[in-house]
């Protein structure tokens, strides 16, 4: 007989807020509820909760405060970032440099400025989702105003070569934007030693609050202000600040960070648990993105003749929460960008599954996955329309 469990595996998608986090955020709901703005102690507070909270994040990017402007999460840092940079570097140029395996929050971004007028080339990737910098060198032109790549993917969890790619840019003296989401307390993420201008991050991906993010500008970039109104973040993104959600998120990253050296090798360690264990007990399987230069928390395969969407039916009837790919796009029926982009063929990115791992999970968490997703494939298998054709 199956255990019915309770196993959450999408930690791409979310993460719990750590209870460490709800506490240090709890009162500057109620009796710290001061507008930072104000002129009395009790604003005073929330005015020091937000400024530590911003050395926090300082601190674990290796940036400085004032170059830390608080955002309602990874999608407003990256729309910034983008969106900022193309209105002040419009009369240098028009041409932005991405990838085609961009989270939606940055190819929905630069899908909007084509259709201002600027131009957008999406640089194509290799079978494992890596960019190659040469391929950035080529891309480049006199009109080229900005370089965004991520730092790590968000679907199959491939890194990329950050720091080599930005140095191409800065060659041609392009700033060089990162989607940073997914590595914050996965690997080290220094602005220096990615040599980072902007930088995106999200509270939620690492056991912080929904709708808090950050976005790191180096000194002296250029980028227009994002939101018009007040003062706040030195009038560059107007609007009274989320106090407690910028509280958690200093606190959740500090704790992610202080965390990674004993955390990620954990993850790991499970995570290739987990693809040896699928790739041994299912035939017909293979791993997508990169065998090693990848997120210690992510697993991504794709089974043939079968629906993701079928899979994940049967796991969450069982017990276990997982995704296809992104959670943006798991109401659609498009296959996922990102592993048709990496050359995989529509059916087997349509029958991909991916598990994240995060801090809550245990070996036996793994030992069910294992335990209970061959049987779901094999029966799936035999009533799939797909396996005759084959
Ligand atoms: C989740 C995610 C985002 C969006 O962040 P939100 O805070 O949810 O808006 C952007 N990029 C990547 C890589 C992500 O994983």
């Amino acid at each position: 007989m199956e255990r019915k469990r309770s196993v959450y595996m999408d930690h791409a998608a979310t993460t719990p807020v750590r209870p460490e986090v709800a506490r240090a955020m709890l009162p500057y709901f109620s009796e710290r509820f001061g507008n930072p703005s104000s002129l009395y102690s009790l604003a005073r507070e929330a005015k020091e909760a937000v400024e530590e909270a911003r050395e926090h994040v300082a601190a674990a990017i290796g940036a400085s405060p004032e170059e830390i402007f608080f955002t309602s999460g990874g999608t407003e840092a990256d729309n910034w970032a983008i969106k900022g940079t193309a209105a002040a570097s419009r009369k240098k140029g028009d041409h932005i440099v991405t990838s085609s395996i961009e989270h939606h929050a940055v190819l929905h971004t630069c899908r909007s400025l084509e259709k201002q007028g600027y131009r957008v080339t999406y640089l194509p990737v290799d079978g494992y989702g890596r960019v190659e910098p040469e391929r950035v060198e080529e891309a480049i032109t006199d009109a080229t105003i900005l370089v965004s790549v991520m730092a790590a993917n968000n679907e199959i969890g491939t890194i990329q070569p950050i720091r080599a790619i930005a140095e191409v840019a800065h060659d041609h003296t392009i700033p060089f934007h990162t989607d940073a989401v997914q590595a914050i307390g996965a690997f080290p993420a220094d602005v220096d030693e990615m040599r980072a201008d902007l930088l995106a991050i999200s509270a939620h991906k690492f056991g912080g609050p929904k709708g808090t993010g950050a976005l790191y500008i180096r000194r002296g970039t250029r980028i227009t202000t994002f939101m018009d109104g007040g003062a706040q973040e030195r009038g560059r993104r107007a609007g009274t600040e989320n106090v407690p959600g910028i509280v958690g998120l200093g606190r959740a990253i500090e704790l992610a960070v202080a965390g990674m050296p004993r955390n990620a090798p954990r993850l790991a360690a499970m995570r290739d648990r987990l693809i040896r264990g699928i790739l041994e007990a299912i035939p017909d399987t293979r791993l997508n993105g990169h065998p090693t230069e990848r997120l210690p928390n992510n697993v991504n395969v794709a089974f043939r003749y079968v629906e993701g969407e079928s899979i994940l039916l049967m796991l969450d009837a069982l017990g276990v929460a997982a995704s296809t790919g992104s959670a943006c796009t798991s109401a659609s029926l498009e296959p996922s960008h990102v592993l048709t982009s990496c050359g995989l063929p529509h059916e087997e990115a349509h029958g991909s599954l991916r598990l994240t791992l995060g801090y809550a999970n245990t070996g036996d968490d793994v030992d069910y996955v294992l335990e209970v997703l061959p049987g779901i494939i094999e029966r799936l298998r035999a009533i799939s329309p797909l396996r005759g054709e084959a």
